[in-house]
């Protein structure tokens, strides 16, 4: 049976960075890959045996710093626009912003490209954490970037590192960087073991989330998105009435791929030799791990998911479960915690704006679909009612016809006495 179609890379084409973020997760080494090998990355999701001549991949340039390395970003989408006609292969990014001037900006816009940013906050949140390697403060290197990437259209997603220290500003930080423009941000919580989250934080956390449900709600009043994916995820999974049984794509439909051009199934399992997959020269060889992600659902690997109500979580980032346990299969109390509290402000929002016209109307097509299997069920009842009611019908004519018969009958023995 032909393997899942691989459509998504992440390219981790350099090591190294321009920051010196103190939670950041990459080991920085120099290490830095060439453009033969995204050419190799560019061929080897095109030539996959079941890719056709309508399926569309991304390649994510990601890093340390992938903008460090622009020769190479622009002279692989060049080979694109030579090579791949259908224009089959797109390129993303994500970047701390801070390597974006105008002419790199244009580049990007003439060839369809689009990035995902890191930036913490506001001014004084994101100098926190973000520093420049001698320690100098970073949010003046990426403002203007950030601001001409908004207008161009060029991003439309913040992703913002929550720690335990920026906690207190994660509902004013989600806020800023929707008024600077953005139409999405993803504050999460910090991983890899850097400072976790202890139980008093959680409070905090919560408390941050009724502010966030304030704005969320105001946001879809207004006829706008909600502003943060994973309310939008919740939501999705409350209307359709369904449990995520894995929290992403990787090792299936999405792949990690490292400097040197070897295959791993994320970004993040980069980090761990054991988790190779393959490399671009020879295909994906451990077949067997691969599998392993294919059959991963949480109802096979994690039974405590099974009764979990906390629809959209899937069983939390597969990489953090390794981190922290050795095992992909073992789920963090606290990853359970802190994604339960999500579901639970969703929830409730959920169920206050559920018959809003506003809301529904923010999710036509799940609206729609639920509505045409409310109006298939009573469409189902009615056909079984008639059916039924048929029958009975049935029954009585011939209740009836036996009564007349045996009236008859009566009649005529009464006919014969
Ligand atoms: S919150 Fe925990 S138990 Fe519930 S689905 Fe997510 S990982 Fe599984
Ligand atoms: S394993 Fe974790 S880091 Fe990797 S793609 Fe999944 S959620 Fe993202």
């Amino acid at each position: 049976m032909a393997k899942q179609l691989i459509q998504n890379a992440s390219w981790l084409l350099t090591e190294d960075c321009n920051f010196k973020c103190d939670y950041c997760f990459v080991h920085k080494r120099p290490n830095v890959s060439k453009v033969e090998v995204g050419e190799r990355l560019m061929w080897f999701l095109l030539n996959q045996k079941n890719a056709t001549s309508k399926s569309t991949f991304s390649i994510g340039f990601f890093g340390g710093e992938p903008t460090l390395e622009w020769d190479v970003i622009e002279e692989l989408v060049n080979i694109r626009n030579l090579h791949d006609k259908r224009n089959q292969v797109r390129f993303g990014m994500t970047t701390n912003a801070s390597l974006l001037p105008p002419e790199r900006r244009n580049f990007m816009k003439k060839n369809g490209m689009h990035a995902l940013v890191s930036v913490d906050g506001p001014p004084q949140v994101q100098n926190i954490h973000r520093k420049t390697p001698d320690g100098k403060d970073t949010w003046p290197l990426i403002e203007d970037n950030i601001r001409g990437l908004i207008e161009e259209k060029l991003t439309n997603t913040a992703r913002v590192t929550i720690t335990r220290d920026t906690l207190k500003y994660m509902a004013y930080s989600v806020e800023y960087m929707l008024e600077m423009g953005f139409n999405n941000v993803a504050p999460t919580p910090v991983s890899d073991g850097y400072d976790p989250f202890q139980p008093k934080d959680y409070i905090e956390y919560d408390r941050q989330l009724d502010m966030l449900d304030h704005l969320v709600k105001k946001r879809i009043m207004a006829g706008k998105p909600p502003g943060m994916n994973y309310y939008q995820k919740c939501f999705r999974q409350l209307i359709s009435g369904s449990q995520m049984t894995s929290p992403c794509g990787a090792g299936r439909g999405y792949i990690g791929v490292n400097w040197k051009g070897d295959i791993f199934p994320c970004h993040r399992f980069t980090q761990w030799p054991e988790w190779k997959l393959g490399n671009l020269e020879e295909g994906i060889n451990q077949e067997e791990k691969r599998q392993m992600f294919l059959d991963y659902s949480t109802h096979k690997h994690s039974p405590k998911c099974i009764s979990c109500n906390v629809l959209f979580c899937g069983g939390g980032c597969l990489a953090s479960n390794y981190t922290n346990f050795g095992t992909m299969h073992k789920i963090d109390e606290a990853s359970c915690t802190l994604s339960g509290i999500q579901f639970k402000h969703a929830k409730k929002l959920y169920e206050d704006m559920k018959d809003e016209p506003k809301f529904q109307e923010a999710y036509p097509g799940l609206f729609k679909k639920k509505k045409a299997k409310k109006g298939g069920n009573q469409e189902k009842k009615l056909t079984k009612r008639i059916s039924n009611l048929e029958k009975e019908l049935s029954e009585l004519k011939k209740l009836t016809l036996k009564t007349s018969n045996a009236v008859l009958e009566i009649a005529d023995r009464k006919g014969g006495v």
